[in-house]
């Protein structure tokens, strides 16, 4: 029996996907970068492409790569890719490219040259994040870009921009990046660059910005059944979406401690009443953040129990009750549980002042990926 486990429920990713799919005007292109958000690369992919996922998409080309060699066909985009990416690799195994920079049009044609294969790109354009795409460069691109089609040197599949506050409802910044966005293409279009799939939304913008779907939205997190932003746009059940994963570790050990007792390193939590704490076999090695306050903690049996003091590399300890049955050797769940009210990856963030994100692709490499149904 193992000592940690992440749960994979895959029928809560296929239904979350079909979900976004059911209110997405475009297609839907599964964002499955960082190990599918720590929820394992391949078998995520598999599954949101069996729901109907028709692209899928990864940050680095390594991961895209990945993808290609488990025998998935669908069409791969990788966005985050330093000119000294192996392009060569990404022709060959037909990976989309996302064009940032003339830097990156030279090395991708470059690459073209070796191969004989005619790269398939998505122009990226900055439409006010200030992070990926091309900004100033912008209109130099497109004219490089557009002599290169003529040529046939590359084939532009789309273009595309990052939306910075999708998940604030309503605020004027994403009707700017929107019409910026749209005024880019214009520009394309004016030089003959017609590509055949416009995107730009993400799962915030999925979930509430009908008019930024383009032909495909690009599901995030939504798709992993957590919130983009607990705050602005609520929590999973609000949004008709299921967390993907649980996190569990078995209770070390259980026992008795009397008021007064200091708990930890540095000591920062002191027993206020004699109680039973348990000591939970998961530490900040394995991706829980060691600043994580009594917000967040694990539920053993039909209770939750709050963290106190401070979390260590392998292990932290809570504070079970005193009339606690729980006993050495229970599951503990960081992260959902075996049926009731369980900590989430929502009040982990909240606990450890960051979002779910980081919470769910930090899991460490320790820890165990078990797929389910
Ligand atoms: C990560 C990422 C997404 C998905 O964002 P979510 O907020 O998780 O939906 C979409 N597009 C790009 C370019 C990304 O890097």
């Amino acid at each position: 029996m193992r000592r940690a486990e992440a749960l994979i429920d895959l029928s809560a990713l296929e239904s979350n996907v079909r979900h976004l799919l059911s209110i997405s005007k475009g297609k839907g292109l599964a964002v499955v970068k960082a190990d599918a958000y720590g929820h394992g690369l391949i078998p995520v992919a598999q599954r949101a492409v069996a729901a109907g996922a028709s692209w899928l998409g990864t940050a680095l080309l390594e991961e895209s790569l990945k993808l290609r060699e488990s025998g998935i066909q669908v069409p791969i985009l990788a966005w985050l890719t330093p000119l000294q990416d192996d392009f060569e690799s990404a022709l060959k195994k037909k990976i989309d490219l996302a064009l940032p920079s003339l830097d990156h049009l030279t090395a991708i044609e470059n690459a073209a040259a070796r191969t004989s294969i005619t790269p398939r790109i998505h122009l990226e354009v900055d439409t006010g994040m200030t992070r990926g795409g091309a900004l100033s460069e912008w209109r130099a691109l497109l004219n490089s870009v557009s002599e290169s089609v003529k040529k046939g040197k590359v084939e532009v599949i789309g273009i595309w921009s990052h939306f910075a506050r999708a998940d604030e409802p309503g605020h004027p910044f994403n009707e700017e990046q929107l019409s910026n966005f749209k005024f880019r293409v214009k520009e394309a279009e004016e030089l003959g660059i017609r590509p055949e799939i416009l995107h730009l939304s993400n799962s915030a913008a999925t979930l509430i910005d009908p008019k930024s779907h383009f032909d495909l939205v690009r599901m995030g997190i939504a798709m992993y059944g957590l919130s983009p932003d607990v705050e602005n746009l609520g929590d999973s059940t609000k949004l008709g979406i299921q967390p993907v994963m649980s996190l569990r570790a078995r209770l070390q050990l259980v026992k008795e401690v009397p008021a007064g007792a200091q708990v930890g390193y540095g000591g920062t939590a002191i027993t206020s009443a004699a109680t039973k704490v348990g000591v939970v076999a998961m530490g900040y090695a394995d991706g829980v953040p060691r600043n994580a306050d009594s917000r967040a903690g694990v539920r053993v049996g039909n209770r939750k129990a709050p963290i106190l003091g401070r979390v260590s590399m392998d292990q932290f300890v809570v504070d079970l009750g005193n009339d606690s049955i729980a006993r050495t050797g229970d599951w503990a769940y960081l992260i959902g549980s075996e049926g009731g009210d369980g900590y989430t990856a929502d009040a982990w963030g909240r606990a450890c002042g960051t979002i779910n994100y980081e919470i769910v692709t930090r899991i460490g490499p320790r820890v165990p990926l078990v797929h389910i149904n």
